[in-house]
């Protein structure tokens, strides 16, 4: 089998109420990879809020396109190590490992729809059945809001539900979470995140403020460039720090492990080097004993969890129209089914390009 084309496009795709106060829109990078035996794959990169995104299609067009160009799909391994040493001088972060990942998710899809299966069980899966939590809450929305999104996810059987802390007054924080955990009852255990903006120290006294509330986990606190900051905050609170949707490759997941500086890793399949490197994220974390709960792109990320023991939960974050995917995986007794699809399952619905094409 040969690759005969790779097609990009951006589609930018309107957010609904209430994460519309938030974001306007978010963007998919697509790439439709196309095989002179009629199989065609989709890869594609969610890029949240949309920055970037034509800076992704433009490297993934002008530097990884040419490398996959006539060759053999299902030599995923092989592709993926030579679009990651493309160009030596650029590391495969931020927009390259975007465009990157789109693409391995693309010949991964390929590979599971000429070998009939869905790719967890490619893989050698675990379940079928994925736990997934609610995931929202963010500054903008009103304390309203906020209990009205949480509220969704557990009408929707979701036992976990994740917030934003961003004020700067922990005290603040702390009262945004107990409406939510008031509101919700003793059913759903809840988990914050501070999205990188606090210090070791604000961490620490931020973390203090929450301690008694039995939260699941403690995400992002520091800048993700900075994994000792991140191991000790982790050190120092009460609370288990999740972390990783904004770290890359394995190598820096390894550091992650070493340094003891998360107890959930959440690898982003559309950031940290597509399914290929995810996985390889998943068994090392597995040999640690840290457990994963990847970000973002549930829709994907269930293949993922589906095929790791170590896997824990996907991401809720119901945004996407009906219009976008020809079926989106559905959210039952706060579980989600992995696709039985072959490939990762995933379609563009009718029409969803011409309607959300931006670029
Ligand atoms: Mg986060």
């Amino acid at each position: 089998m040969k690759i005969i084309s790779v097609d990009s496009f951006v589609l930018t795709v309107p957010l609904p109420k209430p994460m519309a106060l938030q974001w306007q829109h978010h963007k998919l990078v697509v790439a439709e990879i196309a095989t002179d035996e009629g199989i065609r794959g989709l890869g594609y990169s969610l890029v949240f809020g949309g920055g970037g995104a034509e800076a992704v299609q433009v490297y993934l067009d002008t530097r990884l396109k040419p490398v996959l160009l006539g060759e053999d799909p299902l030599l995923v391994e092989r592709l993926w190590e030579r679009m990651f040493r493309a160009d030596m001088g650029i590391k495969k972060q931020g927009v390259a490992a975007y465009a990157l990942s789109a693409l391995d998710i693309g010949l991964w899809d390929i590979t599971g729809k000429a070998a009939g299966l869905p790719l967890y069980k490619l893989w050698g899966a675990v379940s079928d059945r994925i736990p997934a939590y609610g995931s929202g809450g963010w500054s903008k929305y009103s304390e309203r809001e906020l209990v009205a999104e949480a509220q969704k996810y557990a009408a929707l059987g979701c036992k976990y539900y994740k917030m934003k802390i961003h004020h700067s007054d922990p005290r603040e924080n702390r009262k945004r979470v107990e409406a939510v955990r008031r509101a919700l009852g003793e059913g759903v255990r809840m988990m914050v995140d501070v999205n990188q903006r606090l210090d070791v120290l604000a961490n620490i006294r931020q973390a203090q403020a929450l301690e008694d509330l039995d939260l699941a986990w403690y995400e992002e606190p520091v800048l993700a460039d900075d994994i000792a900051a991140c191991a000790e905050v982790a050190h120092a609170i009460k609370i288990p720090v999740a972390t990783g949707e904004n770290n890359y490759t394995r190598f820096e997941f390894r550091e992650l492990i070493e340094r003891r500086a998360a107890r959930y890793l959440m690898p982003d399949v559309c950031r940290a080097l597509g399914f290929s490197e995810t996985l390889r994220i998943g068994h090392l974390a597995a040999a640690h004993q840290v457990a994963v709960a990847p970000h973002v792109v549930h829709e994907l990320s269930l293949q993922v969890v589906g095929a790791l023991s170590n896997g824990f939960l996907v991401e809720f974050i119901d945004w996407t129209p009906p219009d976008l995917f020809e079926e989106m995986p559905e959210c039952k007794d706060g579980c989600f089914r992995v696709p039985e699809r072959p490939g990762h399952g995933m379609a563009l619905a009718k029409g969803a390009k011409e309607r959300y094409r931006s670029g």
